[in-house]
């Protein structure tokens, strides 16, 4: 399924270029246009799935594969020290194209990248109660 307002569908499909590191029947991984590390990058589908919620399972289970593989190229070839891997689902999470993409982002010990979480201190009765919220 492809949805013909969606740049990414386009840029997935090749009918609008793209730079190009990988592809494969399922998915393209091309280079981000604003990078936020040298290298980075958005492993693509080519059928379109809104986001983490949407994707098929069976698409959703070769992104992994595919994001090692190509940590593993970047890591040979640019020689980054270790690896982000993000996926933004709705606008909440930063999700800006509305089209299922993984960023792979390669770090480097010197790149002043800021990609932390900030951690909140939690009492051991409220994480229980989230846990019970969530599994009940
Ligand atoms: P997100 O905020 O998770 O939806 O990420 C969207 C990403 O797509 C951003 O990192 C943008 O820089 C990138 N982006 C948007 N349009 C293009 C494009 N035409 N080609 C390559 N990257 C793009
Ligand atoms: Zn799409």
């Amino acid at each position: 399924m492809k949805d013909e307002n969606c740049i990414f569908c386009k840029i997935a499909n090749g009918e609008i270029p793209s730079r190009t590191l990988y592809e494969d029947e399922d998915f393209r991984v091309i280079m981000d246009l604003a990078p936020a590390t040298k290298g980075h990058s958005l492993i693509l589908p080519k059928q379109h799935y809104k986001n983490l919620y949407e994707i098929a399972d069976d698409t959703a289970a070769k992104v992994l594969p595919l994001a090692k593989k190509m940590a593993n190229l970047m890591t040979e070839k640019l020689g980054c020290d270790g690896f982000n891997i993000i996926q933004n689902t709705n606008e909440v999470a930063g999700q800006t194209v509305f089209h299922f993409h993984m960023h792979l982002i390669p770090r480097y010990d010197s790149d002043g990248q800021n990609l932390t979480m900030k951690a909140h201190e939690t009492p051991a009765e409220e994480l229980d109660a989230i846990k019970q919220q969530i599994i009940k």
